[in-house]
């Protein structure tokens, strides 16, 4: 796809105009936006930035089952623009940390789960030059972390 500037704060709003009927079905989820208006945009293909930002939602969804929170955060540092999914979810167990980005790493049941969610937003997250993080504690939930370089100015 062709680099353009995505302003993140409108792909997450977007997205969630997608997602409404979904994300309305049940009471007891929370979703949280806490979006930084003054975050420039980010250098990128908006479909494939969308196409992260679904990925984390769902396992996120996932993660919290019929109960708990999930917020979206964006944000900037002094090397990236950051955009956040935290859940109230089941956290991940420290042993699996290092395998989550690997292509077909799933500890969902066969036909739940493919594993191809996360090693897509990796490499997503590459080819944009960025990186994708994750801090879990097991049982409180889970943040991931996509930041993505802040564009030079005139580019
Ligand atoms: P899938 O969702 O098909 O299992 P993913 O690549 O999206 O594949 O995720 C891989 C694994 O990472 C999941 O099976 C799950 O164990 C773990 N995981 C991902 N996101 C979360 C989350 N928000 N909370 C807890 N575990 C997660
Ligand atoms: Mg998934």
């Amino acid at each position: 796809g062709v680099f353009a500037p995505v302003d993140l704060r409108t792909l997450v709003l977007e997205m969630l105009k997608l997602l409404r009927y979904q994300l309305n079905r049940r009471t007891s989820r929370l979703i949280c936006l806490e979006l930084d208006e003054s975050v420039p945009p980010v250098l990128g293909v908006g479909a494939e930035l969308k196409q992260v930002l679904l990925n984390l939602i769902f396992n996120a969804l996932e993660a919290i089952r019929d109960k708990g929170t999930i917020t979206i955060r964006t944000g900037k540092t002094d090397r990236w623009i950051v955009l956040s999914v935290r859940d109230t979810g089941c956290g991940i167990p420290s042993d699996n940390l290092d395998k989550l980005f690997d292509p077909f790493f799933t500890t969902k049941p066969v036909g739940q789960g493919t594993g191809i969610g996360l090693s897509t937003c990796y490499n997503i997250i590459r080819q944009h030059k960025g990186e994708i993080t994750v801090e879990s504690v097991e049982n409180l939930g889970s943040t991931f972390h996509v930041k993505l370089p802040i564009p030079a100015m005139g580019e």
